[in-house]
């Protein structure tokens, strides 16, 4: 993982060859085998048109274009691990940094590109509060994705077991979880990271 504290990546998602999602972050951490992105509110993503959440696994299915998008939720930091089918995600809230909990974002194994990092969400998710009291998110847009022959039985199963196995982590309190990822905060100085030209080359 050879990125360099302050610098911008971008982190994209890829569906059936084409972008789902793109939005740039800049190089928190590097230690290892993990790569920290922060996700600063005020950025501009790419996404899919439309707000309606309860249309993302027929929009993946059917198609879909891209919009702008001004991320102004909480403060996230990212973190990629090499190898596994998730992410693990910290969010904080504005003003003040209340540390708001966890979020384990079941994805492809991430793909090293010249901007940063490619991948696709797996729809599933596990949200943990602060207090690492965990609960499934979404386990009915994974059923969906399967009745729509979007994926697999066999493929949902996995990314379910993929979760099983980031939820053992979780309760063992091992590595993210014991690093003291939740007092971790930006530089100032770092600008808000802009997408590059060559955002959409594949
Ligand atoms: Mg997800």
């Amino acid at each position: 993982m050879g990125w360099t504290t302050g610098e911008t990546i971008i982190l994209r998602e890829i569906h059936r060859g084409r972008i789902w999602t793109a939005r740039p972050a800049t190089v928190a951490a590097v230690t290892g085998d993990l790569l920290a992105a922060y996700l600063a509110p005020g950025t501009h993503f790419r996404v899919p048109a439309g707000t309606d959440h309860s249309q993302v696994v027929r929009r993946l299915r059917d198609g879909w274009t891209l919009a702008d998008y001004t991320w102004t939720m909480a403060r996230s930091l990212h973190l990629l691990m090499p190898d596994i089918g998730y992410s693990v995600h910290l969010w904080w809230l504005p003003p003040d940094w209340r540390f708001g909990g966890w979020y384990i974002n079941l994805q492809e194994p991430i793909r090293s590109t010249c901007l940063g990092y490619d991948s696709m969400d797996q729809l599933l998710d596990i949200v943990i509060d602060p207090d690492l009291t965990w609960r499934w998110k979404d386990e009915d847009e994974l059923a969906e994705a399967v009745e729509l022959g979007l994926m697999t039985e066999a493929k949902a199963t996995a990314v379910r077991r993929e979760g099983e196995r980031a939820i053992e982590r979780l309760e063992a309190r091992r590595s993210p979880f014991c690093d003291g990822w939740e007092t971790w905060r930006p530089d100032a100085a770092w600008p808000v990271p802009t997408l590059p030209d060559e955002w959409d080359h594949l």
